[in-house]
């Protein structure tokens, strides 16, 4: 029998505790300063090379690459290596569910990775590390390696469009998870919100940790407002200590 699969969709709540604010969502800091959006919308990214040079210092001062995993990010981790199958959906960039332990093939980055560097002539992809380095070593805008094409961020800016790959297997998991637990995000954005609702459609038990109350709390099995550095570790041990017992114990 194949056991359960739980999806964990994470948005940008569960980085908080990390230092890591919301930049993208509806309210995040680069949809409420225009100037700071534009650094991160592709038009004007590959149109202008000074804000180009704007961007790469953004992104030498971002402290996204500093941040470390948190207790929701390890408790994750912690339920791949307890046994449990997890898929982890995440609308951050910011790798945390990897560095805390998780392993890289159980994550779909939705919005891909700040931690990366890609190309935009020839796809090359490199380490956002060593970019930054040539930007400290004084290239203003540093140049693909290969090519000399535009280099960006591995992350999808605002005006270009999600990775088709990416998102199939998103919806693969949503499809074929038993438990799907959104944490952290406002479910406000595709696709992340659809995703939600193919899940419910697929019979998926929803849990639903936030803050805030999102449009798919009323379809919900259980939503969760307390902190999510509590909740999550404290719902996941639930979740493997279920899958622990034995079937005759269940109602
Ligand atoms: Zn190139």
């Amino acid at each position: 029998m194949t056991k359960p699969l739980v999806a964990v969709l994470s948005g940008a709540g569960i980085s908080t505790d990390s230092g890591i604010p919301d930049y993208r969502g509806p309210q995040g800091l680069w949809r409420r300063d225009p100037e700071a959006e534009k650094l991160v919308t592709y038009e004007y990214y590959m149109g202008d090379p000074e804000i180009r040079r704007r961007s790469w210092q953004m992104r030498r001062k971002n402290r996204t690459l500093s941040a470390e995993p948190n207790a929701a990010h390890r408790a994750v981790a912690e339920l791949e290596r307890s046994g449990v199958p997890v898929r982890v959906i995440t609308q951050n960039v910011d790798g945390l569910h990897q560095l805390a332990g998780l392993s890289a093939r159980k994550v779909i980055e939705l919005h891909g990775t700040a931690r990366a560097v890609v190309c935009t002539k020839c796809g090359t992809r490199g380490s956002m590390a060593d970019a930054l380095a040539r930007v400290e070593a004084g290239e203003e805008d540093p140049p693909c390696p290969e090519c000399g094409g535009i280099l960006k961020s591995a992350t999808v800016m605002f005006g270009e469009r999600l990775d088709s790959r990416v998102l199939g297997e998103a919806l693969a998991v949503a499809k074929a998870c038993t438990v799907f637990l959104a944490v952290g995000s406002s479910l406000r954005v595709q696709p992340a919100a659809g995703l939600v609702g193919v899940a419910a459609d697929h019979g998926a038990r929803l849990v639903i940790v936030n803050a805030e109350p999102t449009p798919y709390d009323e379809l919900a099995d259980e939503v969760v407002r307390e902190p999510i550095g509590t909740a999550l570790p404290r719902l996941l041990r639930e979740l493997a200590a279920a899958e622990r017992r034995p079937r005759s114990e269940e109602g």
